[in-house]
């Protein structure tokens, strides 16, 4: 087998003669030094890294500036997890709950979502720099969160998508196709779908994780016209801002705000991402709430 070649980099490509497109996305020095960081137990970083991919793969389709976060809260050791990813492929995440006494073992190359995250919620989140926001919630389906991905775009956006995610302590791989909008018959459009989806189930984690992306393209799909564009890289970064922080504490209320400002002396918010502090006086408070347009876009 190939050794892995694309450190943090994100590919994607399309079928000629076809309406699907796709991506394929890998990470692996930037995953390692993320739960490093935070030492999440094995079962907690394995989960944390299939989010992060898959927020790599879903914010590949922003076309504009903008954020997509996928996100999940539930009732077990983990209650929230999220990642984020921007337009340029920058990264971010964070895992909450009380799961310091799960067990390190391996067992597998796959995380359970029951067990960790109890029963659950999915959400997707698109934040362009320009124009609305946009939600989609989904209940957690299966124990596997590409199912449940698949899920989400069924039916939050009635996209027929297909996605793979293998996760190991190393490195997090995924893959994922998706039907754009039709130019062929609809009859034509599903025997691609079910031929390339049927390829994807062939797919194995450890061919995932240790494969280069070229050759598990050409492995999956060397009879297609498969045709790929450059790598793009992707790296670690925080995207929190004095505006982001502004919109997250109107959320809270004026009078909420003004009374810790009262008891405090300031709002003191510090990102849990990077430290970064902000830091709002009675003034910019009133300030927020008395000019609406500079927060709500
Ligand atoms: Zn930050």
């Amino acid at each position: 087998m190939a050794r892995m070649k694309d450190h943090d980099t994100l590919q994607r490509f399309l079928f000629d003669g076809t309406d699907i497109r796709g991506e394929i996305s890998t990470l692996t020095s930037s995953y390692r030094k993320i739960i490093a960081l935070n030492n999440y137990p094995t079962p907690v970083a394995l989960l944390f890294g299939e989010f992060l991919v898959a927020a790599s793969l879903i914010g590949a389709s922003l076309k504009h500036k903008g954020i997509v976060t996928v996100q999940a809260t539930g009732s077990g050791p983990v209650t929230a997890i999220m990642a984020e990813c921007t337009e340029n492929q920058g990264l971010r995440g964070i895992v909450r709950g009380n799961f310091e006494d799960l067990g390190n073992e391996e067992s597998t190359n796959s995380c359970n979502i029951t067990e960790l995250l109890g029963s659950a919620t999915l959400a997707i989140t698109v934040e362009p720099e320009k124009g609305e926001r946009y939600q989609g919630i989904v209940e957690m389906v299966s124990n596997e969160l590409s199912d449940c991905l698949e899920h989400y775009f069924q039916q939050s956006a009635q996209l027929l998508t297909k996605i793979q995610l293998a996760a190991s302590e190393k490195s997090v791989s995924g893959l994922l196709i998706q039907q754009m909008p039709l130019t062929q018959s609809p009859e034509q459009a599903d025997l691609d779908w079910q031929h390339l989806s049927t390829l994807i189930d062939t797919l194995k984690s450890s061919e995932q994780l240790q494969l280069s992306h070229n050759d598990q393209l050409y492995r999956l799909f060397h009879e297609d016209n498969v045709r790929t564009f450059d790598a793009q890289p992707i790296s670690f970064f925080c995207s929190c801002s004095l505006e982001r922080t502004q919109r997250a504490l109107v959320s809270l209320g004026s009078e909420e705000l003004l009374k810790t400002c009262k008891e405090q002396g300031l709002v003191l918010i510090t990102c849990q991402f990077c430290d970064q502090q902000y830091r709002f006086d009675e003034k910019a408070i009133k300030a927020m709430f008395t000019s609406p347009t500079n927060i709500l876009h």
